[in-house]
């Protein structure tokens, strides 16, 4: 509840050798086709990440969807 402790510190990143803040959190199977299995950790379903591998995650993915759709996001 209201109560301050230091173990209470903001969730991080859960790449591998990442330390930023986490904002957003998804499936650890969709990050496996982004992200290399070593920067994973595997047995998690679901997986932390910053901005920046989010964002990471978020170019990589439109590429796909791009193949797919043809040029639908232009
Ligand atoms: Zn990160």
């Amino acid at each position: 509840m209201g109560r301050t402790s230091k173990q209470e510190e903001p969730e991080k990143c859960q790449i591998v050798g990442c330390d930023q803040e986490s904002s957003r959190s998804l499936p650890t199977k969709k990050l496996s086709e982004v992200f290399e299995s070593e920067r994973l950790e595997s047995g998690r379903k679901r997986t932390k990440l910053c901005k920046v591998h989010y964002r990471e995650y978020k170019k990589a993915t439109k590429k796909d969807r791009k193949l797919e759709s043809l040029g639908w996001e232009y």
